[in-house]
């Protein structure tokens, strides 16, 4: 009972989604997934991680300075690094990305690398413990960005959906039980943009 398609972009930011759950760095799970718009083709996905053979935050504790922890690349940064490594050319190609990019590291490579549109979940520095510190930030860096070329929308579609309908499709294969399962599924909140912060 496949009630909907997914839409490319709730495709992507489920992918997205998926991505962000290898994140080390439990302050945020970021991720941002790089696709072709004409070809639909996923390009690069990128989540937060510690630098090649370093620790991981979720093993000794974040490393802070200025409100951030800079122990970890970020999910965006990474998907960009991805492109550099692989020789693939981000060009007016399309972005998804959990949360709006950070001014501090996130951006400028993005600008860099010639993104053209960059579909964001919702705003990080929108929550409680980050809004007073670096809200301006990311509102300039987004100005910035915008200006040198580069288009940010808010995601608008529903990016669990689609992970919700893959699950339940399985688990009928298995023979759970329809009602069971749907009553579950109904409790979900199928528009979450972002996890929660973690107090620093
Ligand atoms: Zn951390
Ligand atoms: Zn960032």
């Amino acid at each position: 009972m496949r009630s909907k398609r997914p839409t490319l972009e709730e495709y992507m930011m489920a992918i997205a989604r998926v991505v962000s759950t290898r994140g080390t760095c439990d302050r945020l799970h970021a991720s941002m997934v790089t696709f072709d718009p004409v070809t639909k083709r996923i390009l690069t996905t990128g989540y937060g991680g510690s630098k090649q053979g370093e620790p991981h935050c979720e093993d000794v504790g974040c490393e802070m300075r200025d409100g951030h922890c800079v122990r970890t690349n970020h999910g965006e940064e990474n998907a960009v690094r991805q492109a550099d490594l692989y020789g693939v050319d981000l060009k007016g190609k399309h972005a998804v990305s959990l949360v709006l990019p950070c001014g501090n590291r996130c951006m400028d490579p993005m600008v860099n690398a010639g993104l053209a549109q960059v579909t964001y979940g919702g705003k990080y520095h929108r929550q409680k413990e980050v809004e007073s510190t670096h809200a301006q930030e990311y509102e300039s860096a987004l100005k910035k960005a915008e200006a040198a070329g580069v288009s940010f929308h808010e995601f608008e579609g529903d990016d669990l959906y689609p992970l919700l309908i893959a699950v339940y499709d399985i688990m009928r294969e298995r023979g759970i039980d329809d009602e069971a399962l749907l009553g579950e599924l109904k409790k979900v909140k199928t528009n979450v943009t972002h996890r929660v912060v973690k107090p620093v």
